[in-house]
């Protein structure tokens, strides 16, 4: 994708210090016509005759993000969240892609009727692109090659109780069903992976104390659940993905597979990278999600499974509600967290602490992720791909205002935590879509998996 640069095809220029490219960050003019990158020129190379430059001193260049895991909850629990909000909290944070889950929207995206449901609602709200992933259920088996020619990009299911009775999980049979229907046409299944008998077995008590939440998800639930994946991936040379790795002792299990060959990658979250169990206080149910938050240890195992490549991205399993549900008991509050528009931050201000760079956390949250869901226009400053952006300065902090954040209700995990990283500007296919917190209107496209 490096061919000669040709200075003439270009509408716009942007420079800066700090380009953030597949080689390396070096200083860089970017030329960008018709929305797509043309060339990655030096730093001071001349601006062909009527480009429009823009110069960005030393705040860093980067690649749009791109967060494949996604709960918009639109239509029907719009409330909790709809396209309209994600999108504009994807875009103040820096992400210029996001992949929609199937469930929490009603109906979910379980059918091509209910795949094009979808579509119409996102159509005209998306200040991002959007893509969507399918859901497999024990009951839609013959939808899955219907919606994998409509271009979802991918199906998700779960192997324990998902939270929502219209999404229900696969039990081992089921799994088996959905994945050889899926590995007949070389697709990709997306699993949460914990296991429903160990779950069963573990200890569930009602009330406000962390410890005994977490307690009741325990590590050797994800452990038992990526073990099973791994064997029905490999009987039926199936391409599987683990969504949300909490669990550091399933590393191991993981990494053995990948070296057979496995078609197997995985994901982790910002929140497992950046909270820990110890410090979740107390009825603080805006810190539930499952898998839960774990202790510092497997902190640690996560960010060396990023160092040395056997978990491959981090997406932030953005998955809000109404913060009427996020009750003090955590058995009934509702499970999951929001951070959306903080992940980039997040990440950042951690993976600086433990001596990565810029270069790693885009390859984690934009090549990473674009390669998963098969994104090969994004993911990338480099001629060829989309001219998506976010302006970074990476040294500004921030402390976190729920009440300040884009998406539809002021909850989230990270209230109150100081931040480094601040998202100056944020550019669609050369189009600047927010700038000093002012949106554009929206301009976001609907994806389709590239076939
Ligand atoms: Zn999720």
């Amino acid at each position: 994708m490096s061919e000669a640069p040709e200075v003439s095809e270009a509408e716009l220029v942007l420079r800066s210090t700090r380009v953030v490219t597949p080689e390396g960050t070096r200083p860089a003019a970017v030329a960008v016509a018709g929305g797509t990158i043309t060339a990655v020129l030096p730093h001071r190379a001349p601006a062909p005759e009527g480009a429009r430059v823009e110069d960005f001193g030393d705040d860093v260049l980067l690649p749009g993000l791109v967060d494949t895991h996604v709960h918009v909850n639109d239509p029907g629990r719009t409330h909790w969240e709809g396209f309209w909000t994600a999108t504009r909290a994807a875009a103040a944070g820096g992400v210029t892609t996001l992949v929609d889950m199937p469930l929490n929207s009603l109906p979910p995206t379980t059918t091509v009727d209910h795949l094009r449901v979808k579509r119409g609602v996102a159509a005209d709200k998306a200040h991002v692109d959007v893509g969507f992933w399918g859901g497999a259920l024990p009951d839609n088996v013959k939808d899955l090659r219907p919606l994998h020619d409509s271009g979802v990009f991918g199906f998700k299911a779960f192997l324990s109780p998902s939270g929502v009775d219209e999404f229900p999980h696969l039990d081992q049979d089921g799994l088996a069903r959905s994945l050889a229907e899926i590995a007949g046409f070389d697709g990709l299944l997306i699993v949460h992976a914990e296991d429903p008998d160990h779950l069963a077995a573990a200890p569930q008590r009602n009330g406000p104390r962390y410890a005994d939440f977490l307690a009741g998800r325990p590590r050797v639930a994800e452990d038992a659940a990526v073990a099973r994946l791994i064997d029905q991936a490999r009987r039926l040379n199936a391409r599987v993905h683990v969504l949300h790795l909490s669990s550091g002792s399933a590393l191991p299990l993981i990494a053995a597979a990948k070296a057979d060959g496995v078609r197997i990658t995985v994901e982790t979250c910002p929140h497992y990278l950046t909270l820990t169990a110890e410090e979740v206080p107390d009825g603080a149910s805006e810190f539930k999600c499952c898998p839960p938050i774990r202790e510092a240890a497997d902190q640690d195992l996560l960010w060396q499974a990023l160092a040395d490549g056997t978990i491959d991205c981090v997406v932030t399993d953005h998955s809000p509600s109404t913060a009427d549900l996020k009750t003090a008991d955590f058995a009934t509050a509702w499970g999951g967290i929001s951070g959306l528009q903080l992940s980039l931050a997040a990440v950042w201000t951690e993976a600086r602490r433990r001596g990565h760079g810029l270069e790693d956390v885009v390859r984690w949250m934009s090549a990473g992720t674009a390669a998963l869901a098969g994104l090969s226009r994004k993911g990338g400053i480099e001629a060829g791909r989309d001219a998506d952006f976010a302006v970074l300065a990476p040294d500004e902090s921030f402390t976190v205002d729920p009440a300040a954040l884009q998406h539809r209700n002021p909850v989230t995990a990270y209230a109150g935590r100081t931040l480094c990283g601040v998202v100056k500007s944020t550019w669609l296919r050369g189009e600047r879509i927010l700038a000093d917190g002012e949106f554009t209107e929206p301009k976001g496209r609907l994806l389709t998996r590239t076939p």
